[in-house]
């Protein structure tokens, strides 16, 4: 019980964030076109999985999977492309937090073929369901949660688990640059969160590290290693992304990110770092 209700508070977070970027800017039901090849798909409120498509498309990979039960919307989104599960040849989680792999299970038995890719640090922890601890900043979250919850992974069969392959950003699988994408390390929000990039386009699949509200980047409130998760947020931002597309709020704006200014050292986002825990990071022009 004691769980739930902790498990509750962090939703309450979240779903908070959510709502306020709803209110910002717009929620949409159904997936999105941010590029001719390349769709957002709101498995819950403010919570995105993103569809990378090829030739037609018969060709499929998928980033983040959604909380539990959001194997249906992605599906939804598949067939109204006209492409089939079948076609999806890869699944990428950038983090093993449940509303980025907690659709993994039901979805990987509706797509018998393709196996998902994990850093190997967060890898193990959704192969094996250890319980993991997120830390959290800010005075509203911390009244909420006491500045630490418990979370644990999605519950995966054996054979389930075994479809999950270590993704070393180091040595990273062919299909990821078949693709075009880069794996980037960016511990911090978790031991092994990874991000994605497309250098020739300027796009970055940020998981958690990268929030975007409206023309602003901003670090989410809650963590595993908050210095970790500082420097991981600047090494992004130094790649100067074209657009970033974050595993929540919106996905930022086409042409932006030209050039951006530090503005941390602004009052009202000291505020904002000291209430609500957002690292407000830098502004997109
Ligand atoms: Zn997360």
């Amino acid at each position: 019980m004691a769980r739930f209700s902790r498990t509750a508070r962090i939703m309450t977070i979240v779903s908070g964030i959510g709502i306020a970027a709803w209110l910002l800017t717009r929620q949409r039901t159904a997936q999105e076109a941010l590029e001719p090849d390349i769709y957002a798909i709101p498995v819950t409120a403010g919570t995105y999985a993103y569809l990378l498509t090829k030739e037609n498309p018969t060709r499929l990979l998928l980033v983040d999977t959604g909380v539990p039960g959001s194997e249906r919307r992605i599906l939804n989104c598949i067939a109204a492309l006209g492409a089939r599960a079948e076609h999806l040849e890869a699944i990428i989680l950038t983090h093993w937090h449940r509303d980025h792999a907690g659709g993994l299970g039901a979805l990987f038995d509706l797509v018998p073929h393709a196996f998902a890719y994990a850093h190997p640090i967060d890898a193990e922890r959704i192969r094996s369901g250890t319980q993991g601890f997120i830390r959290v900043r800010g005075i509203l979250p911390g009244l909420l949660t006491r500045g630490s919850l418990p979370q644990r992974p999605v519950e995966l069969r054996p054979d389930q688990a075994a479809r999950v392959r270590d993704l070393d950003p180091a040595a990273p699988p062919t299909l990821l640059a078949d693709w075009g994408l880069t794996a980037i390390f960016t511990p911090g929000h978790t031991a092994g969160h990874i991000a994605l990039y497309t250098s020739a386009r300027g796009l970055l699949f940020a998981g958690d590290a990268l929030g975007c509200f409206g023309r602003l980047v901003a670090t989410p409130p809650l963590f595993d290693d908050e210095h970790a998760m500082e420097q991981s947020a600047a090494k992004l931002i130094a790649l100067g992304p074209r657009r970033v597309f974050p595993g929540h709020v919106r996905p930022s704006p086409v042409g932006v990110m030209s050039t951006m200014k530090e503005i941390s050292s602004a009052h009202v986002w000291k505020v904002l770092e000291t209430v609500l825990g957002l690292g407000v990071r830098a502004q997109m022009s």
